[in-house]
Order: C-alpha cells, then sequence, then structure tokens
C-alpha cells in the first residue's frame, strides 16, 4: 500500500518542556535529512535504525538556526506504524516547534489528520480494528477506569476473546465439513450433532458475558447521565456545587455539541457521572421551566441516574410525591437534605415511597453525608458486579451491534441444529456468525480464506 508522508506535533501527556514533531511514511527520514544537521554533519539518511542524534533543525531556505533538537530515527516496519518514522524532539515553546512542523510540510509532508498514526498502524497491519478503537477511546478516556478498559482493550483482550470464539467456530464448521464429505461414517455424524451443540451453546454464552459487560462499558466512555431534581430551596444547586468541588469536573462543555443542555463531568470514585443541564439548576431552579415539560420529560427518560433532593427540614409535600411519580421505576438515589436543621420530614414515609432505592440523608451546608452518597451511587454503578481487573469491557458500539447480530446468528444456528435442519443450513448460520465476529477486529471475509482452513482441517484431505 502507497502512503504519503503524514507529520504532527505529538506532545506528550501531562505538562512538558519537550514537544515532539512525529513523521510517519516512506519520505519520513528523507524529509527529516534535509532540514536536520548534526555537529559530525553525519546524514539521517545513512544512521542506524532506533537511533537517536542530537543537532539542529535549518531552515533550508534561509539557512538559520531553528531549533536544537534530539532526533530519533526509526525504520519500519518494527515502529508503531510499521513505516519509517521519525520524532523530533524539540526544547522550544509551541512557536518553534510550530515553525519546524511547517518546515515539514514545506518539504513534502502532509498534516495528519486526528488518530492518523492510529489507523497506519491499523491499516499496515500492525493492529487491528478493535485496537485501533481503543486508542481512539483512550484519547477520550475521562477516568482512570474507562482508561482502563480501553487499555486492556487496546492490548487486544477484546481481540483475543473474539478471535477464539472464531476459531472455535471455525474448528466446529470443519467438523460439519467432515461429515458433508463423509455421510458414510455414522460416528462422525453422532460426534458432530454432539459437538455443535456443545461449541454453538459455549460461544452463545461467550458472546451473552461480553455483552452484558457493555451497557457498564458504555457508561465508562460517556459518563453515567445524571439528574438533579427537586423542589425549589431543598438545595440542588448546593449538591451540584460539592459534588463538582469535590470531584474534579472533568469537562464544562462540550465543543461542537448543539444541544441547549448543558452538561458537566465528575467522576465519583471512577464512575463519570455526566450532571445534565446544570444550566438549569444553577439559572433558573426549574427544569421544567427552562426547558418546558415535554423536553424535561425526556430528560428524565434519558437519564441513567435521578438525584432526587427532599428538604429534611419540612413535611414531604404533594410535589415532592409527584416527583418520586415521575421517577417511577428508574435508577433514583434520594437524598434528604438540611440534616443539621430540625426534623420535619417523615422518614419512613420517604424510604416507603423510595422502594427500596437508596435514601442517604446530608447536610451539604456542613458536608455531612456526602461519602455515603459517592458510596451509594459507586455502588449502583456495580451493582452486584464484581470490579475484576479482567473483565473485559465492550463499551463501543459498533462492537456491541455487531456482537449482537453474532448472537442471534449463534441462536439461529443452535435452534436450526435442535429442529434437525439440514447440516448446510446450519453451516450458513455458523459462518454468518464467524463474519460477524470478524468485522470486529476488520478481518476481511474471503471464501478463498475458509476454503483454505478447511483444507487445513479436513481429515485426509
Ligand atoms: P436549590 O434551590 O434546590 O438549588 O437549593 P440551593 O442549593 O440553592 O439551596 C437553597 C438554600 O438552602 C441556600 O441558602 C443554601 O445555602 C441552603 N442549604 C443548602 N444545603 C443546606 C443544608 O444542608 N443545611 C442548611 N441549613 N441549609 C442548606
Ligand atoms: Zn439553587
Amino acid at each position: 500500500m502507497e502512503l504519503d508522508t503524514i507529520a504532527a506535533i505529538s506532545t506528550p501527556l501531562g505538562e512538558g518542556a519537550i514537544a515532539i514533531v512525529r513523521l510517519s511514511g516512506e519520505d519520513a527520514i528523507q524529509i527529516a535529512d534535509k532540514l536536520f544537521k548534526a555537529p559530525s554533519n553525519k546524514r539521517l539518511t545513512m544512521v542506524d535504525s532506533h537511533t537517536i542524534h542530537y543537532g539542529h533543525i535549518i531552515d533550508p531556505a534561509t539557512n538559520a538556526v531553528v531549533e536544537e533538537v534530539m532526533v530519533s530515527l526509526m525504520r519500519g516496519p518494527k515502529t508503531f506504524t510499521r513505516e519509517d518514522v521519525v520524532e523530533i524532539n524539540c526544547h522550544g515553546g509551541i512557536v518553534t516547534v510550530n515553525r519546524v512542523l511547517q518546515l515539514i510540510i514545506q518539504n513534502g509532508a502532509r498534516l495528519a489528520e486526528p488518530g492518523e498514526f492510529t489507523k497506519r498502524a491499523f491499516l499496515n497491519g500492525r493492529i487491528d480494528l478493535s485496537q485501533a478503537e481503543a486508542v481512539m477511546d483512550l484519547i477520550r478516556a475521562k477516568t482512570d477506569r474507562a482508561m482502563n478498559v480501553a487499555l486492556g482493550q487496546m492490548e487486544g483482550k477484546l481481540s483475543k476473546l473474539v478471535q477464539r470464539l472464531r476459531q472455535e467456530i471455525l474448528e466446529t464448521l470443519a467438523h460439519v465439513e467432515v461429515n458433508i464429505d463423509y455421510p458414510e461414517y455414522d460416528d462422525v455424524e453422532e460426534m458432530t450433532h454432539q459437538m455443535l451443540i456443545e461449541k454453538a451453546s459455549f460461544v452463545k454464552d461467550e458472546i451473552s458475558k461480553l455483552l452484558q459487560t457493555s451497557q457498564q462499558g458504555k457508561i465508562l466512555r460517556e459518563g453515567l447521565s445524571t439528574v438533579i431534581i427537586g423542589r425549589p430551596n431543598v438545595g440542588k444547586s448546593s449538591l451540584l456545587n460539592s459534588l463538582v468541588q469535590e470531584n474534579k469536573a472533568i469537562v464544562t462543555d462540550i465543543p461542537g455539541t448543539t444541544r441547549d443542555v448543558i452538561e458537566e463531568y465528575v467522576n465519583v470514585r471512577g464512575v463519570p457521572l455526566r450532571l445534565v443541564d446544570t444550566a438549569g439548576i444553577r439559572e433558573t431552579e426549574d427544569i421544567v421551566e427552562r426547558i418546558g415539560v415535554e423536553r424535561s420529560r425526556k430528560v428524565l427518560k434519558e437519564a441513567d441516574l435521578i438525584l432526587l433532593v427532599l428538604n429534611f427540614h419540612e413535611k414531604l409535600s404533594e410535589e415532592d410525591i409527584q416527583l418520586f411519580e415521575a421517577v417511577k421505576g428508574m435508577d433514583i438515589i434520594v437524598i434528604v437534605n438540611k440534616t443539621d436543621l430540625e426534623k420535619r420530614i417523615d422518614l419512613d414515609k420517604v424510604k416507603e415511597l423510595a422502594n427500596g432505592r437508596p435514601v442517604v440523608t446530608t447536610s451539604l451546608l456542613e458536608e455531612q453525608g456526602i461519602d455515603e452518597l459517592e458510596e451509594a451511587i459507586s455502588a449502583l454503578f456495580f451493582k452486584g458486579n464484581v470490579q475484576s481487573g479482567d473483565l473485559t469491557y465492550v463499551s463501543n458500539s459498533r462492537h456491541i451491534a455487531l456482537l449482537t447480530a453474532a448472537k442471534t446468528s449463534i441462536e439461529d444456528a443452535l435452534v436450526g441444529i435442535d429442529a434437525g435442519v439440514p447440516i448446510d443450513i446450519v453451516q450458513i448460520d455458523l459462518t454468518r456468525c464467524w463474519e460477524q465476529l470478524g468485522e470486529i477486529i476488520g478481518d476481511a471475509v474471503h471464501e478463498s480464506l475458509i476454503d483454505q482452513l478447511f483444507s487445513q482441517f479436513c481429515l485426509g484431505k
């Protein structure tokens, strides 16, 4: 594949005086060589791979020294993109770094698109599609836990599992093939039937397990959509402020979104909360007044978590009870606030209305009960799920769609086997499942590949 040479500033994560300009592609070394001057006058085109060189970047038009640099040179294919890669470490500020990048562009490289280095790694077969997607997720990861999911996926956890399942299906298909080729052997057919059920059930169970993690995975990636509701003056703004202050807000506004609902991200014990409509709470105090009944109903409906705030110092009102009605069947945490004041609320009645869902008492004024609230949020999110580092989360919607389709296919196969339909029909379902799983890791599907694999499996052929 012929790919042009790309370049970009790839500043390392975190603060640092050093910025790196990275080039990748066929002409990467040649372009860098045009601009680089070492004290010894050595040429980058002549040096060994995976070596680092001290020198200066010179503007070839004027011969002026632009920057003092360290240049790392790596020839493909032992690089991230599998292409020739040059990394220029600059010490100066952003202005000089940009100047270096400009010179590189002027001398034949193209500015890389976001994620394009990763895309190349995929195109050149260095990583599979799910790993490439994980790199993208990693860039966007909002909490440490989300980062771990992305890292795990990048290391190929999901890929390995998917490959294992595909292997199972392939072996099964090979046995089916044997059965078709040697129909006269009864015991082969026996085994095939038994094995088909076993293998197909195994694959189905594994896919189901993966899908079960998908909701959590999605939430880890996108945040738990959270809405704070309650009558005026119960402490909604205070709650929002306390959550934002205690837990570093991660994103205050999302560029590029056109929705008029303002969101704020906080990280509560590794659970990213996306606090929806914080403006409604901050400004008008009334979500319904601000965005209208229809929209507020929609916001409530789409929420993953509702924080319903009540006043400890006041009797339950008709409005409070209506709020409970509005969030029937949803994940809610009831917060009874202002415990520093005299108790006037009927807590037993509150618990009855909460109907088994958590009730936390707080005094936001005196910063009491916030730990318990955070504990409740975390417990709700990790409901009954042991937090295992081994768990492979599926968090990407494309993967979820493909896994769902693959599950349907394998279920179809199982139904077919059970009903005793001709084996070549079952074969079609199994093959489809194999293909759908393959799409997760970006495998092109070739009939010839299947043929080739069959030829290896088939006995005595
Ligand atoms: P909102 O209308 O629901 O957003 O309520 P606010 O957060 O704006 O709070 C209304 C008033 O109650 C403010 O004067 C707060 O300082 C006060 N407040 C909030 N939490 C507490 C608390 O735990 N105890 C007491 N005594 N006052 C509180
Ligand atoms: Zn308020």
